[in-house]
């Protein structure tokens, strides 16, 4: 699915694999606070990435929730990985502001950087245990919110790995793009 958002930022929503973005200058990876391989995200990203990512991101750990750091991406198609930390859900407080301030940050960062497309994927929704419905909220919220900032990031992709999660992600960008329908 492909929306049109505010301004010349594009907002897409897709199913797929993060570590398979080859047209995205910069892939988002679901990261911990060591920014060392593990399951889901940060496991596809490492694998593909090679070891070389985890030596450039040893010195820049540990990082807190809701922040993001930048790197290169190694032997991934992409020129970066921006790796953010999402809140453990139930642990990390207030959780709904830090999943927004991974989003902000990560765009922010990516604007800094020139980045003209960058993919995310549903942060915190795996192993950290973030409803995906709620998630999915605050990501497209945050998303929008932060577009009129932007005058380098022409893409913004959301990859979600379950068709389930597709839709909601769909629903919840339908609520935002039009709050008065029921
Ligand atoms: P977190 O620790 O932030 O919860 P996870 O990596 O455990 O991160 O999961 C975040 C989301 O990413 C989950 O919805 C999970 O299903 C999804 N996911 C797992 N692997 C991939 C992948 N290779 N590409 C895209 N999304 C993925």
């Amino acid at each position: 699915m492909e929306t049109n958002t505010t301004g010349y930022t594009r907002l897409e929503l897709i199913l797929g694999n993060i570590a398979h973005q080859p047209d995205a200058d910069a892939v988002v990876n679901a990261a911990n606070a060591q920014l060392r391989t593990g399951g889901g995200v940060a496991g596809a990203i490492h694998r593909a990435a090679g070891p070389g990512l985890e030596n450039e991101c040893r010195p820049l750990a540990p990082i807190q929730p809701g922040q993001a750091v930048i790197t290169g991406a190694h032997n991934l198609p992409n020129k970066y990985v921006i790796h953010c930390l999402g809140p453990v859900y139930g642990h990390d407080k207030p959780e709904d502001e830090l999943l927004a301030d991974c989003y902000r940050n990560a765009l922010r960062l990516a604007e800094k950087n020139r980045v003209k497309s960058i993919a995310f994927p549903a942060i915190s929704t795996g192993v950290f245990g973030y409803p995906i419905r709620e998630a999915a909220s605050i990501a497209i919220e945050t998303i929008m919110k932060t577009i009129p900032e932007l005058k380098e990031v022409k893409l913004i992709r959301m990859v979600l790995f379950a068709e389930k999660d597709l839709e909601i992600f769909r629903e919840a960008y339908k609520k935002v793009s039009k709050p008065d329908t029921p």
